[in-house]
């Protein structure tokens, strides 16, 4: 089989140092999580992403949240619903996930992280060249926001334990389409935080 010679390669190149990381941390909210498009899975990465989190503030990584905060009416609410409204407890960040001083939130309205929304002007003005994409849903806005990152150039990690979906399935097929088309690489929180730095940020 190719995959099983091309796999190994793959992971074994991306095992060198991470290029000026930081970590993106998509929907975390508290619609996404218990409200309006509550998603019981989620309640497994939040204990590993605070962790992830902890560690890339130790390493003084920047840590964006790119979080819904929808107007009424806008164009996603015909597929979801309403969710996420600007202002509204739905679009907070969900306590245990709380942003600490530093750390920077970036409202969005569309699934990508990087659409219009000035994260991509935060993160070069920072020397950012790796981005670590983490959160929900893997095959929606964290799949929007990976294929955006690739196209801006920079380099895409995946935290698996940090990435979830309505079901195994949408999770699994989010992160191979990652993988495939923006070059994404999975990596687990104890291989990104075990994995040599280039430079700081
Ligand atoms: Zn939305």
């Amino acid at each position: 089989m190719v995959s099983s010679v091309v796999f190994p390669l793959v992971r074994f190149c991306v095992m060198e140092p991470l290029s000026r990381p930081a970590v993106i941390v998509a929907d975390m909210l508290v619609d996404f999580v218990t409200g309006a498009l509550a998603n019981p899975p989620s309640q497994a990465i939040i204990a590993p992403l605070a962790l992830l989190l902890s560690g890339a503030r130790e390493r003084g990584w920047p840590v964006c949240y790119v979080n819904d905060a929808h107007l009424p009416g806008d164009v996603e609410e015909r597929l979801w619903g309403p969710h996420a409204l600007a202002g509204s407890v739905g679009a907070q960040v969900i306590p245990e996930l709380e942003p600490h001083p530093g750390d920077m939130q970036f409202g969005k309205r569309f699934y990508s992280g990087f659409h219009q929304t000035g994260l991509d002007v935060y993160l070069r003005q920072r020397g950012v060249e790796t981005v670590i994409v983490t959160g929900q849903h893997a095959h929606i806005c964290v799949q929007h926001t990976a294929g955006d990152a690739f196209f801006a150039g920079y380099r895409v990690v995946l935290a698996t334990d940090g990435v979830t979906a309505f079901t195994p399935a949408d999770n699994a097929t989010g992160i191979a389409y990652a993988e495939q088309m923006y070059g994404a690489v999975p990596l687990t929180n104890a291989e990104i935080l075990a994995t040599p730095i280039t430079s700081g940020t």
